[in-house]
């Protein structure tokens, strides 16, 4: 036996929780062969990873790299801000967007060089759209409709439908009926709660609703308590979930490990609003004599809930040097005008996202503390120094493992590795990886215990990660001794 790569004496974690120990792993082709002592063995390449945690590669089962920033994944297939993290694996299709047909992305997918692994969820959303229902209650025939193509999502690489952003008029039946054929093909309800703030624990309810009444397993995506109203809640979110858990439900959560959360200014104008403005041909309406009262109303009351206007940094889809970076008070106060105007007018200009400082440290730490909860960024691709970036972006699993792990203490090295690699691996199905074992694929990460850590803040958020200097996708490396090198990642589907 000539292995083709060897990873010497370094400390591997395997991802279990399972005490580390001091081994060789030896790679042929695509999978670990062994673990052990295997220094008389030859190989044709090796690393020596002496002093460094060799761990499963880790997977980041919340992202948004199927679409929005930079054009997304297609476009920059070969971007670097997550393997620089360790991350082997992405699955997208979050919030209930995705690209459609499923099967057709994947495929063009599969034709481009992408560092790390790439899956799916299909988006409610995405379906809703395609299937041109518009502002109202879904029909017994539009569901059947929305039921094929959730099954046809299914058959053509999807591991799971998502949902996010839904106003009143999804009914929690709409989102039952659609969800069963994805219950049936063995995939997961995946949630970005239709409130995480005032209304956070109602919207619970519903997600662990959907998932009893259609058996399908339950993951709630990014868990927060948004805003002030929801800050006293986190223990009872807990409890929700632990108790759903104790009558059977398969229902788990994601989270990163940031106090400010990162999406569209459009939040702080109530959804009905947006919607009557649409139906009058565009946001510009909002400013119609007859709702502009409304408008200020709802903006005001969203302003009181995150705590003040500076509490909303504008990070613009595009440079508009006029506000980048800066908060809404800074902004207003500028223009000479009351904040929710200025929120009023960036709304309708459009292409304006928002990092919100709207959590409490605390509850992040409860959250990630819970053994129902694991790692994920919830982040987006990004080219390094071009355009607004949270820090998730950058640092999401080296600042679990190296601040919240290593530096605050919160866990140890076996515990902050299982969060990243096999929880998330196992509850989304990727069986062959998320553990070190032979016969697995070689998604490995090396990182340095005593080095590993995010450099990306909010104020200077391109700035890759330290003390990951090896990851292997598929048996090949992808970055070595921080360089980056083979982009040998695969567009994964479900195997059922
Ligand atoms: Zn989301």
């Amino acid at each position: 036996m000539i292995f083709d790569l060897m990873i010497r004496a370094g400390t591997i974690v395997d991802g279990t929780g399972a005490e580390r120990y001091v081994a060789d792993l030896g790679i042929v082709g695509d999978r670990i062969h062994a673990i052990g002592d295997l220094s008389g063995a030859e190989t044709r390449d090796a690393i020596n990873a002496t002093g460094l945690i060799v761990a499963p590669g880790f997977v980041d089962v919340h992202n948004h790299a199927s679409n929005e920033m930079e054009g997304g994944i297609l476009n920059i297939p070969d971007v670097e801000n997550q393997i620089r993290q360790g991350v082997t694996t992405l699955i997208s299709g979050q919030c209930g967007g995705s690209p459609w047909p499923i099967g057709e992305h994947l495929e063009s997918m599969e034709r481009l060089p992408i560092r790390q692994n790439y899956g799916l969820m299909v988006g409610m959303g995405a379906i809703r759209a395609c299937a041109q229902i518009g502002p109202r209650e879904a029909s017994p025939a539009d569901i059947t409709r929305m039921q094929a193509m959730a099954t046809r999502a299914m058959e053509e690489g999807a591991w799971g439908i998502s949902t996010g952003y839904f106003p009143d008029f999804v009914t929690l039946d709409e989102m039952v009926e659609v969800t069963r054929p994805i219950a049936e093909a063995g995939g997961i309800y995946a949630t970005h709660m239709r409130s995480e703030a005032k209304h956070l624990l109602d919207a619970l309810k519903e997600a662990i609703t959907i998932g009893e009444r259609t058996g399908c397993p339950v993951q709630i995506s990014h868990i927060k308590c948004w805003g002030r109203y929801a800050w006293d809640k986190a223990e009872r979110v807990l409890q929700m979930i632990d108790e759903a858990r104790e009558r059977g439900l398969n229902i788990t959560a994601d989270r990163y490990p940031y106090v400010a959360s990162f999406s569209g200014i459009g939040n702080m104008i109530p959804s009905n609003l947006r919607i009557e403005a649409g139906k009058r041909g565009g946001l510009e309406h909002l400013a119609d004599a007859d709702l502009v009262g409304h408008v200020r109303d709802g903006a005001n009351e969203f302003i009181e809930e995150i705590g003040g206007a500076g509490n909303m940094v504008f990070a613009p889809l595009d440079p508009q040097p006029e506000i980048d970076g800066k908060t809404l008070e800074e902004v207003a106060a500028e223009r000479g005008e009351e904040p929710w105007r200025t929120g009023m007018e960036l709304t309708i200009r459009g292409k304006v996202s928002c990092m919100y400082f709207v959590m409490q440290e605390e509850n992040v730490r409860e959250f990630m503390r819970h053994p129902a909860v694991f790692a994920a960024s919830d982040g987006h691709l990004r080219v390094l120094g071009k355009g607004v970036s949270h820090p998730r972006n950058y640092g999401t699993f080296p600042r679990w493992i190296g601040h919240y792990g290593r530096d605050e203490g919160l866990f140890t090295v076996e515990e902050v590795v299982r969060q990243c690699s096999s929880m998330p691996a196992s509850k989304f199905g990727l069986h062959e990886r998320g553990t070190l074992a032979p016969r697995k694929i070689a998604d490995i990460t090396i990182f340095d215990p005593d080095r590993i850590i995010d450099r990306a803040t909010f104020n200077n958020p391109h700035q890759y990660p330290e003390g990951v200097p090896h990851v292997i996708v598929a048996g090949k490396c992808a970055l070595r001794d921080g360089e980056v090198a083979a982009a040998n990642g695969r567009v994964l589907r479900p195997t059922r």
